[in-house]
């Protein structure tokens, strides 16, 4: 196997992919280097800003140089000596139509120049399409994927196999899915330039996750063409392990300043925001002054440097499992990225499948998107599916969460405990205590030490839907449980009448015995002892 997932989170992994000149690390970015106009030397590329790898396009280099980097061999002629990766010229066939060569000619020249990485001559679907066009792009595509294992004679390079669609999604799978079926060590997903430079991002996580549901999912996944770091977070959260970058050297040609949240155009910028190495010696307006070409270099290398600050928080992130944490932040940058992260409550199920169950730290939640988060999902399938309250339990009482955590090592409760094992010795064991607590609904008190049910911090007031779905949620349970009698603690400060009202209507539907005690009043332990007592 040449790739090993070492960490998740989310549908994110640190991994080692395994390479003829070396293992490297995902997530990893390969910048894009075009030795025509390159602004930065690949040397610098590694010495300098630390990148592993670096992708060339074998179809320029063939037509540009010719048998030049065969002779002296791609890691000579390009003075790198980490892993490189080769593309093939598809992008050119979706930007000028057709190119002059055959698929088994780039097949053949990519093996001679003795690349690491290599990528068969797929077709783009591109964007603007009809389905019959997008249907043939796959139909070829598929062709000149299995051609490549009659065309290959070596076999110690990675070969990447593209899975084409476009917005179709049905081709998206179909493609994947027979493409997963070929022995490739990467695949990748085919040409999603025009949805970024669209900012239709909502769109790409439909192809991503189409793709990524029906790929082998060992093996590594390529976003082509996704060289900009403010959405490194949401392309790596929906698992994909490798980007390439011609964005921080074709920005810099346009004077444009990359962030981790957006872009400036330098002219627009009084002050830098990144403390870089370029940018902590310079003002916006000395780089202005610099030349066309030294400009060009500052502006190249401050992008990489951006784009390996904001690869190497990510990794962090995956380790301390707070991805959705860092993603939730970069989706606030743009309208157009946070209803992508909306778009992920479609997938929420598979990705709930892959995430790890128990992390280092507890969550953080700030609103309601969170509810589509994977622990959330976790626990309630857990709860629905495999959970029982205990069989003497007659009487639900539902306390609402506290500030303490583990719930039940707060004063309210002890309050409640007290009572319960002092008056009500005998019954007490038919009395089951339960939270309802956001985001979760209800907690069941001797499941209230699993993770991450007492590592989390929300923020109060909650949201009306964050209410909503806890009060829905209680509901359910009220409905799939048997219970006799429901006593519900009612805070109505922080969770307006909704849980009230819900579990009111529910307990009328299924002929419960209803009570409520209102717990910010002082007499509640009074009230329930009187409760109790009948
Ligand atoms: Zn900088």
């Amino acid at each position: 196997m040449s790739f090993e997932i070492k960490e998740k989170d989310l549908l994110a992994r640190i991994g080692k992919l395994k390479t003829k000149s070396g293992t490297v690390e995902t997530p990893l970015l390969f910048p894009v280097i075009n030795p025509v106009i390159q602004p930065i030397s690949p040397k610098n590329i590694r010495e300098v800003f630390g990148f592993e790898a670096l992708i060339a396009n074998a179809y320029i280099l063939k037509k540009r140089f010719q048998n030049q980097p065969i002779e002296t061999g791609l890691h000579k002629f390009l003075g790198f000596n980490g892993a490189i990766m080769t593309d093939s010229g598809a992008y050119q066939i979706l930007v000028y139509g057709d190119i002059e060569n055959s698929p088994k000619e780039i097949v053949e020249y990519q093996e001679q120049i003795d690349t690491d990485i290599a990528t068969i001559l797929d077709i783009p679907t591109g964007w603007k399409v009809t389905e019959e066009h997008a249907q043939q792009t796959v139909k070829e595509t598929l062709k000149r994927a299995k051609q490549l294992f009659t065309q290959k004679t070596r076999d110690d390079i990675l070969w990447v196999g593209p899975v084409q669609g476009g917005r179709y999604l049905n081709l998206v799978a179909k493609s994947a899915k027979e493409t997963g079926n070929l022995p490739f060590q990467i695949h990748a997903l085919g040409s999603p330039t025009e949805v970024m430079e669209r900012y239709r991002f909502d769109v790409l996580v439909d192809m991503i996750m189409t793709a990524k549901m029906n790929l082998p999912s060992d093996r590594p996944l390529h976003l082509f063409g996704a060289g900009h770091p403010f959405m490194f977070a949401l392309a790596v959260a929906l698992g994909c392990d490798l980007f390439d970058s011609a964005a921080y050297a074709i920005y810099a040609r346009q004077n444009r300043y990359m962030t981790e949240n957006g872009t400036y155009r330098l002219n627009e910028l009084d002050y830098f925001p990144c403390t870089c190495p370029k940018c902590a010696r310079t003002t916006p307006k000395q780089a202005l002054e610099l030349s066309q070409k030294e400009r060009e270099v500052f502006l190249a290398e401050h992008n990489l440097y951006v784009c390996s600050a904001e690869l190497k928080r990510i990794k962090q992130a995956i380790k301390d499992g707070r991805l959705w944490e860092h993603l939730e932040m970069r989706a606030h940058a743009h309208p157009a990225l946070l209803q992508a992260v909306k778009k992920l409550g479609k997938y929420e199920e598979f990705i709930e499948k892959y995430n790890p169950i128990v992390k280092e730290s507890g969550l953080f939640f700030f609103n309601s998107i969170s509810l589509m988060r994977p622990e959330v999902v976790h626990y309630r399938k857990n709860l629905t599916e495999r959970y029982t309250p205990p069989k003497q339990a007659k009487t639900f009482l539902l306390i609402p969460q506290t500030q303490t955590k583990p719930f039940h090592k707060s004063r309210e409760y002890k309050q409640v405990a007290k009572l319960l094992n002092h008056e009500f010795k005998e019954a007490a064991s038919k009395v089951h205590v339960c939270f309802y607590a956001a985001p979760f609904g209800v907690i069941p008190i001797e499941l209230d030490e699993t993770y991450p049910l007492s590592q989390h911090e929300t923020v109060q007031p909650l949201d009306k839907e964050t209410i909503k779905y806890v009060a829905n949620q209680t509901a359910d349970y009220i409905n799939r449980t048997n219970y006799k009698t429901i006593i519900l603690l009612n805070d109505p400060e922080n969770w307006n009448k909704n849980i009230l009202k819900t579990c009111k209507k529910t307990c009328r539907q299924k002929n419960i015995k209803f009570k409520s005690i209102n717990t910010k009043k002082a007499s509640s332990i009074r009230k329930l002892r009187l409760t109790l007592k009948n």
